[in-house]
């Protein structure tokens, strides 16, 4: 079978559908020096987490990426073509049935979001890959009775395993997801799951007028990175404002029933296990810039210290446009 029929799992969680579509049609994928080393580098560290695992009393099948002595390659038949599916291993203990596993080494923010959200939600596209190796060795007689992220934390070496279930339902809708792909003659668009930071990562968008289209802000063309601490930095910030937002919400949400079932009961300290809630009545004094204007508009500019500062906006590119 020539490589325009077959998709690869690794792919197949991609959002854009006109990424995997280059992916299978002899496209040149480029990647930068940094991202290509990020890929060597877990590949060289997959063994040393194996071991790892085992010190840790998993019991490990590996399934070495050269195909060599035991390892398996799976594939599974859809219309117009097959998905590859080459699983890196298979992990159980006395408590547990057999895990399909996936080893990821990760920067400390992706490291955080898994730990916090789980795979399922923080890295559907690992989700999909697993379901397919999962299905794919189901078809071929192997027991499976869970999936699993193995993650390792480039920044202090912590561990994390990341468990979930298969779920036919999901497998169905990515059979459905490649089967469009490989009846599609030309490119597709983007597709339904695709997210706006796609575009940076794309090995793909040297060519793609999709992406070129969608960069230009009026007359200025948006210059896409392809450093990867830039990237970071500004996914960062990103996410840093989405969780002080969140932060604020929990807190008012804490704050609205405490008010009436503390403060308003005078009850000035209280404790549940070795936490403890202390209110303070605070009285403090503002200066009333609005009103000093108001009542002396004269003089507001003998008062007035001009600074400078940075702001750092974040927007999606629509709203930029
Ligand atoms: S450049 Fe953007 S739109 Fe084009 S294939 Fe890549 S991710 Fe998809």
């Amino acid at each position: 079978m020539n490589k325009e029929n077959v998709l690869r799992a690794s792919k197949i969680g991609h959002p854009c559908d006109r990424n995997l579509w280059y992916s299978i049609h002899e496209a040149e994928e480029l990647m930068s020096e940094q991202s290509r080393r990020i890929l060597e580098l877990g590949t060289i560290l997959e063994p040393v987490i194996i071991q790892w695992l085992r010190n840790d009393g998993w019991k490990v099948r590996r399934n070495p990426i050269d195909y060599s002595n035991e390892g398996i390659s799976l594939s599974i038949e859809v219309n117009g073509g097959s998905i590859s599916a080459h699983p890196d291993c298979i992990i159980s203990d006395e408590d547990t049935g057999l895990i399909v596993a996936d080893i990821k080494t990760m920067n400390d923010r992706s490291f955080r979001s898994l730990k916090r959200d789980g795979a399922v939600k923080a890295f559907p596209n690992y989700v999909d890959q697993l379901t397919v190796y999962a299905q794919a060795m189901k078809n071929s007689r192997f027991q499976v009775d869970q999936l699993a992220i193995v993650a390792l934390n480039k920044n202090n070496c912590e561990g994390y395993i990341d468990f979930f279930d298969f779920e036919p339902e999901r497998f169905e809708a990515l059979k459905n997801r490649a089967e469009f792909i490989l009846s599609c003659n030309e490119a597709p668009d983007k597709g339904d799951r695709f997210q706006d930071w796609c575009c940076g990562y794309c090995g793909f968008n040297h060519l793609c007028e999709l992406c070129k289209k969608d960069t230009s802000v009026g007359d200025e063309d948006i210059p896409m990175t392809d450093n990867e601490d830039i990237s970071n930095a500004i996914e960062l910030l990103k996410e840093a404002r989405e969780l002080s937002k969140t932060g604020k919400e929990l807190e008012d949400e804490a704050k609205l029933v405490l008010d009436k079932k503390v403060r308003q009961q005078n009850i000035k300290s209280v404790r549940v296990g070795n936490i403890v809630l202390v209110i303070n009545e605070i009285t403090s004094s503002r200066f009333d810039t609005t009103a000093f204007k108001k009542i002396h508009p004269d003089m507001v500019q003998d008062f007035m210290k001009t600074s400078t500062s940075v702001r750092y906006e974040l927007k999606n590119l629509q709203e930029a446009a």
